[in-house]
Parts: structure tokens; C-alpha cells; sequence
């Protein structure tokens, strides 16, 4: 079965209205509803997983290319679980994950970009951009950091600045993890039932589930607003992890199938050496 990724592309200046994509919705994968969906993509995971390997080693190898992967999401949202099961078993050589927290007193004397860019890769790298600049026009706008004249010019800042990236040969992919306000609730309550996951609650991450519907307006403009041709908004359903680790797997193994990579041409000669005793 071919997984058409272009179906979870937003399209650019697409108006985009998130409540009419059903977080729990699997676009794509052939749904039997047998009970054995979840087996069937878990079992197709480990498939996925050593298909992207062989393509990072090639990317890596070859060292032309490189791609970087932009996650946002909700809190709970699974960036950390998408991270570990997508690139499971890639070589960590090669691959930088880039987590972006609260910035630092630093970070916040410089530009918003300033932070991001020195994270981006270098040829034959695959980076991962745990939230991201992207943050600068949504918790930054919900929570009135600064004033809306200035987030609003941040739109065209960013179009522009990823637009430098791929045209100087980065690959960008952005997604978003679609959750629901209900399947956020039962994570943070795992997070709070669970002794060894009681680390990863915050009383904070309450503050934007209050304002739930402003965020998922600021994430609207951001699909409708920053979905370019050359870097493109997937929005993936993530309330079923087994779906989310196949979609996102997906998009991320087509869009490097779809770069022209090949392995280094070997040394002359190659074939008439002899490893000496
Ligand atoms: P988890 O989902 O596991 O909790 P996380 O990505 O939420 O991981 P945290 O350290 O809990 O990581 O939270 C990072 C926090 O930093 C988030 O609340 C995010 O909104 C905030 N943040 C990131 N970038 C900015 C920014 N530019 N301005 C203000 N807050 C930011
Ligand atoms: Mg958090």
C-alpha cells in the first residue's frame, strides 16, 4: 500500500481549520478496524526504521545534503516519543536532535533566530528541531510576550529565513503533531499516575492547556502562513501513536528517497588490493 504523504501536506495560504482534522484520523494507512491496525503498523515500524538507516548512512556518506526535521505539538504532543521511535536505530553520528526551551537571558538579548540558526545542519547531517522558532509566534503570541505588531512581522521573517536554508541546499520538513484537548488530558494524568513519569509534569504546561482554542489558532496561521513549496507543514493525527510513528516514519523516508543521493565514488584500484597478513 502506497502512503501518499502529499495528503497530509498543508497547502500554501490554505486557510486551515484544525477541528475539522480528527486527531484520532489515520489518512493514508489502509484502516481495517480488525483490532489489529495497532499490531499491523507496530509490526511495520522495524521495516521503516531500517529503511531510513540505509538513508542516513547514504546521506551521511555521500555528504551533500541536509535535512532538517521541525516537530511541534501541544505539550504531550509526543515529540519525544516520535523522535525515538522514527529514528530508531539510526546512526547518532550524523543525526543532532535541538530542543528549544524557555530562552535563555542570552538567547533573549539576540534575535529570536539567533538561537536556531547556529542549530541548523551541515552537509550530510539530519537535524531535529524539538519545538523551534516556530514557538516565537505561538506560546510568544498566546501568552502576550511581546506585543502583536511584533509577532505579526515574525511570519514573513521566517518564510524568508527557511527559504535561505533550502536555497542553499537544506531540506526542510515541519510537522505537527494534531492531538486532542481529551487525549492531552489522559498523557498529563499519565504523567501524574505514573511514579517514573512524574518527572515530565509541569504544573506549568496547565497554562496553555486553559487557552487550548488560542493556541490552535496560532497554530492555523501558522500552517495557512508558513507552508511553503520548499518548506512544507505536514499535519499529522498523533492521537494514535502507532499511526503518528508511521506517518511522520513516512514523510521523512520519501522526502530523502526523493533527494539525489549516491554513495562516493570508491578509490581506483580498489579491486586490486590485498589486505596484507
Ligand atoms: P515535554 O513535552 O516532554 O514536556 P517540552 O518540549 O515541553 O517537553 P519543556 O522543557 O517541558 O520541554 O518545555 C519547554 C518550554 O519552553 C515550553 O513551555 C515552550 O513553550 C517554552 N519555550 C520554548 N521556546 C520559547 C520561546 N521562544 N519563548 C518562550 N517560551 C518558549
Ligand atoms: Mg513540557
Amino acid at each position: 500500500m502506497a502512503f501518499d504523504i502529499d495528503a497530509l501536506r498543508a497547502r500554501p495560504g490554505k486557510k486551515v481549520d484544525l477541528s475539522s482534522i480528527d486527531p484520532k484520523s489515520t489518512p493514508e494507512w489502509d484502516y481495517k478496524d480488525d483490532g489489529e491496525d495497532k499490531e499491523r503498523a507496530q509490526a511495520l515500524l522495524p521495516e521503516l526504521n531500517e529503511r531510513l538507516e540505509s538513508l542516513q548512512e547514504l546521506l551521511y556518506a555521500q555528504g551533500k545534503e541536509r535535512l532538517l526535521v521541525v516537530i511541534q505539538a501541544m505539550d504531550a504532543g509526543g515529540k519525544d516519543g516520535t523522535v525515538r521511535h522514527v529514528f530508531e536505530g539510526v546512526n547518532p553520528t550524523g543525526v543532532e536532535v535541538a530542543s528549544f526551551k524557555r530562552p535563555t537571558d542570552e538567547e533573549l538579548a539576540h534575535d529570536y533566530l539567533w538561537r536556531v540558526h547556529k542549530h541548523v545542519p551541515a552537509d550530510g547531517q539530519i537535524v531535529i528541531f524539538n519545538r523551534s522558532h516556530y514557538e516565537d509566534v505561538l506560546v510568544v503570541r498566546v501568552a502576550e510576550i511581546v506585543e502583536e505588531k511584533r509577532w505579526k512581522r515574525r511570519f514573513e521573517h521566517i518564510v524568508n529565513f527557511e527559504q535561505m536554508l533550502a536555497d542553499e541546499g537544506t531540506t526542510i520538513i515541519k510537522i505537527f503533531l494534531h492531538i486532542s484537548k481529551d487525549e492531552q488530558k489522559e498523557r498529563l494524568q499519565d504523567r501524574l499516575d505514573r511514579p517514573e513519569k512524574n518527572w515530565k509534569f509541569e504544573t506549568g504546561d496547565l497554562g496553555p492547556r486553559s487557552q487550548w482554542d488560542d493556541y490552535m489558532k496560532a497554530f492555523e496561521d501558522v500552517l495557512e502562513q508558513t507552508s511553503t513549496d520548499d518548506a512544507p507543514w505536514y499535519i499529522v493525527p498523533a492521537n494514535r501513536k502507532w499511526y503518528r510513528n508511521v506517518a511522520v516514519s513516512e514523510i521523512v523516508i520519501q522526502t530523502l528517497e526523493g533527494l539525489d543521493m549516491s554513495f562516493p565514488p570508491p578509490e581506483d584500484g580498489l579491486d586490486q588490493i590485498v589486505i596484507p597478513d
